[in-house]
């Protein structure tokens, strides 16, 4: 790492100042201000912020300890470089990412600038929503899905907690998933992870394809309109067991599929006759206004559900099919569907093991770019200021 001279040094870290947020300091450029924090995940503590650059509110990110261990680091890094490529209205957008320390020795944390929406689907799921924003939402998440799969990258863990919305209904994805080894490494967390959304090719370890997305985009539906998780597992075997419950057990030609230890126990479960979408979402769950529309658009919801919860991904509709059902198609726009594709993505990312340390030297190095290439000359205003409270 080239040395700057103390001049430099003293410059760039007069552009910062700390603020606590609860138990977390963040050490932040001075053009963000007034910090809430507005939620938290896996990797730290997320606030508010007014831009007083682009006059704009914005979310601000730490990746808190992104180099505790090699799933943090890789998660960080993988997540870094997917935020940098793509760009579509219904995925979240980088504003801005920088490191408060000046050197890879004293790195530490990353700060990841964000456009702020106003709150999590976790919040707008037990909302009563009419057909016209639950449609427009799913939408949304198909748009952006589909997006995804055009760089190549599979989500595999959507869920309500890492899709965002605003008040208008807008709505945007926040992560980019599992990377294509997760699951190989081990981690003990304290955070629990949330697997209700989870496609059962997923949960029990077979190959995938792209529409294994829409079995969360079902899930998620489902969720509206019962106001409640369809599958809450307490582990992947009670999971599955809530599944074959609600759907019935699977078909023969599902079965032979899966790695034989995992056949062994599927097919040693009870066998279960599953329930009639009728059954699952009776009328009394949709809007209560008994117009025809509303009716219409309940068969239509339901049938679009009956096409997207379907244990067999070889039966279960595809991101273009939902994207044509006619309860989503009244929104469709072309420049939406069919956005470009993302530069490509190198999924060796995925793939590559490294050390903690040599981690730790990637990310530095890709934030060390993205400030090089975006934040070439911001002008310093006075020395480190330390700010205390703001909650
Ligand atoms: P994450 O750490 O990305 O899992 O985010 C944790 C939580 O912070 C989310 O569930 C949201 O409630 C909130 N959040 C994250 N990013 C944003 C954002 N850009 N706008 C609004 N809320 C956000």
């Amino acid at each position: 790492m080239p040395y700057l001279g103390p001049d430099m040094t003293t410059r760039l870290s007069a552009m910062f100042y700390t603020v606590e947020v609860g138990d977390t300091k963040f050490t932040i450029l001075k053009r963000y201000q007034n910090l809430k924090p507005i939620g938290s995940g896996a990797q730290g503590i997320v606030c508010a912020a007014y831009d007083t650059v682009t006059a704009q509110n914005v979310a601000i990110k730490k990746l808190s300890r992104p180099f505790q261990n090699v799933t943090h680091a890789k998660r960080a890094y993988r997540e870094f470089k997917l935020m940098k490529l793509v760009n579509h209205k219904n995925i979240i957008g980088l504003l801005n990412a920088f490191t408060p320390q000046r050197s890879l020795d004293e790195f530490q944390d990353v700060y990841l600038v964000m456009e702020l929406m106003d709150a999590n689907l976790c919040q707008v799921i037990q909302m009563d929503l009419d057909h016209e924003r639950m449609s427009y939402l799913l939408y949304q998440m198909l748009c952006g899905i589909k997006h995804l799969h055009s760089a190549g990258i599979i989500h595999r863990d959507l869920k309500p907690s890492n899709i965002v919305v605003k008040s208008d209904c807008t709505l945007k994805i926040l992560d980019f998933g599992l990377a294509r080894t997760a699951g190989t490494t081990f981690m003990m967390t304290p955070y629990v992870v949330t697997r209700y959304y989870r496609a059962p090719e997923v949960i029990l370890g077979m190959g995938y394809k792209e529409n294994v997305d829409i079995w969360s985009v079902g899930c998620i539906m489902g969720e509206m309109i019962r106001g409640g998780v369809l599958f809450p597992g307490t582990d992947h075997i009670d999971q599955w067991n809530k599944i074959i419950e609600q759907l019935g057990t699977p078909a023969q030609e599902f079965m032979q599929r899966l790695q034989p230890t995992v056949r062994n126990y599927v097919e040693n479960r009870p066998r279960y006759m599953g329930y009639p979408f009728e059954r699952l979402f009776p009328d009394i769950l949709f809007p209560t206004d008994s117009s025809e529309h509303n009716r219409l658009k309940a068969s239509q919801a339901r049938d679009l559900l009956s096409r997207m919860l379907v244990i067999d991904p070889e039966r279960r509709i595809s991101v273009d099919d939902a994207l044509l059902h006619n309860y989503i198609n009244v929104w469709y726009d072309e420049g939406e569907v069919n956005a470009p594709a993302p530069g490509p993505y190198d999924h060796s990312v995925d793939e590559r093991e490294h050390t903690v340390d040599q981690w730790k030297e990637l990310i530095y190095q890709e934030v060390m770019e993205y400030e090089t290439s975006h934040n070439p000359s911001a002008t310093p205003q006075s020395s480190v200021d330390t700010v205390a409270g703001s909650r």
